[in-house]
């Protein structure tokens, strides 16, 4: 057993740890203020070979031998100034991405994933629709063959970077054909397995296709306005009888999104990742206003209530944090962590939230103030308790995985 980082890891932190100190906490509550995408930082982070660190080196990618914990620490730190940086560059380096690598063609490769992973394309991935959330076997977004590929229809909802992406990865279900023969993805004469609970599940009977973002009958809805991640766009996305060839199909029909469920999973470690990453920055905020703040006069650190909510935040992070690493770790030692990556972005979660509720409470008035990062944080830190899978879908998931 060693939880010890290596030095190669530990210097990889450094250097991350590094450019977001120069380049993304200065900017941090401006992004949030202005709630747009960070593209400047997006396209350094392509420059710096960020974007592209999980894949292999044939594709343009890092060829690391631990991608997990590597990108586990990427996550950690950048999400530590910002986790709205954070989240729109986790959905363009993960299973967006992900799904071009795992299930696209060579051409695919070459026009698509190649330029995402440099920086060059924005990435997204559009699942949620507006009476398919927690139920992802409830969408009804269609794709009917036609003239050597398919004619999608269909509305997204809550798309991160919809607003900016060059291509998005979409989830819909396949249509023998236009012309009244039988809905195949509906019904159990397909096979369709539709699995109970929602969002983790094994969805057999859903298809992923690459849109491009530019073809038309493409367009992006309203931009949603919202508590938290402000900096990370989201929008409704409107497919209108937009055609996609053949090898935009990803992977099987009915059989792309279980074939990416792997990368589903790994991506909840990574949302884990990037809430230790916001506690952290809460656990120092707060802990440095202590030493600062003098009350009847004594710094407020000297008050025992006071230390003890310090350390009892301390306590919430740690544990975390050991369970997240360990998560990714299992990851990199190829093991299927579907239990762990649940319980993990939940752990990590709700940890997150607490810190960061208690950081505003240590700060007292102004940790009510935008003034301080600590208010950004506790707005920030709802995001993972919803996104990729609520709460208690998580808990729906690790509850399947324990045979009950
Ligand atoms: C900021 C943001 C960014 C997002 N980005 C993306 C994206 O890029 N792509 C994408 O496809 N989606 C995205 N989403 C959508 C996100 O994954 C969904 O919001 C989430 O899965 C929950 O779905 P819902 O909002 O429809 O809630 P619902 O499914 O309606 O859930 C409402 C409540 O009911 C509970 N519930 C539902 N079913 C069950 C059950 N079986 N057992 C117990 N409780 C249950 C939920 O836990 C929740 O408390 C994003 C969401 C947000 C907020």
């Amino acid at each position: 057993m060693d939880f010890e980082l290596t030095p190669d890891q530990k210097e990889f932190r450094k250097l991350v740890a590094q450019y977001v100190d120069g380049r993304v906490a200065p900017q941090a509550a401006a992004l949030d203020a202005a709630g747009s995408f960070p593209m400047e930082i997006f396209r350094e982070l392509g420059d710096l070979g960020y974007l592209g660190m999980k894949y292999p080196e044939d594709v343009g990618g890092g060829g690391l031998s631990e991608p997990n914990i590597h990108y586990t620490i990427f996550c950690e730190e950048l999400a530590r100034a910002s986790l709205g940086v954070a989240a729109s560059v986790g959905v363009h380096t993960s299973t967006a991405t992900y799904c071009l690598h795992k299930l696209g063609s060579a051409a695919v490769k070459r026009d698509y994933l190649e330029p995402a992973l440099r920086g060059e394309k924005i990435a997204s991935f559009a699942l949620t629709e507006t009476e398919a959330g927690s139920d992802v076997s409830a969408l009804t977004t269609r794709a009917s063959r036609r003239d050597g590929g398919y004619v999608l229809d269909g509305r997204k909802m809550f798309i991160t970077n919809a607003t900016v992406a060059d291509l998005t990865v979409v989830a819909a279900k396949v249509r023998e054909s236009a012309a009244g023969r039988a809905d195949l993805a509906d019904g159990q004469a397909a096979g369709a397995r539709t699995a109970p609970a929602g969002r983790g599940a094994r969805e057999s009977g859903i298809s992923l296709f690459l849109v491009d973002m530019h073809a038309p009958g493409v367009s992006v809805g309203r931009k949603l306005e919202k508590l938290c991640i402000r900096c990370s766009e989201t929008a409704e996305l409107v497919l209108d009888s937009v055609w996609v060839p053949e090898d935009h199909l990803l992977g099987s029909e009915g059989g792309g999104f279980d074939a990416v469920q792997e990368s589903l999973d790994i991506d909840r470690v990574m949302t884990a990742a990037m809430c230790i990453g916001l506690a952290r920055a809460a656990l120092d905020a707060a802990t440095t206003y202590t030493k600062q703040r003098v009350q009847f006069g004594r710094p407020i650190c000297s008050f025992q209530a006071v230390r003890f909510r310090l350390v009892d935040m301390l306590a919430r992070l740690e544990t975390a944090r050991l369970y997240t690493y360990y998560a990714a770790w299992l990851a990199d030692q190829g093991r299927r962590v579907t239990l762990e990556a649940a319980l993990a972005k939940n752990v990590a979660g709700e940890a997150a939230n607490e810190i960061a509720a208690m950081a505003v409470s240590t700060l007292g008035g102004y940790g009510l103030m935008e003034e301080y990062p600590v208010a950004r944080l506790l707005r920030d830190s709802y995001f993972p308790l919803v996104g990729g899978g609520t709460v208690d879908i998580m808990k729906v998931v690790v509850a399947r995985e324990m045979g009950l």
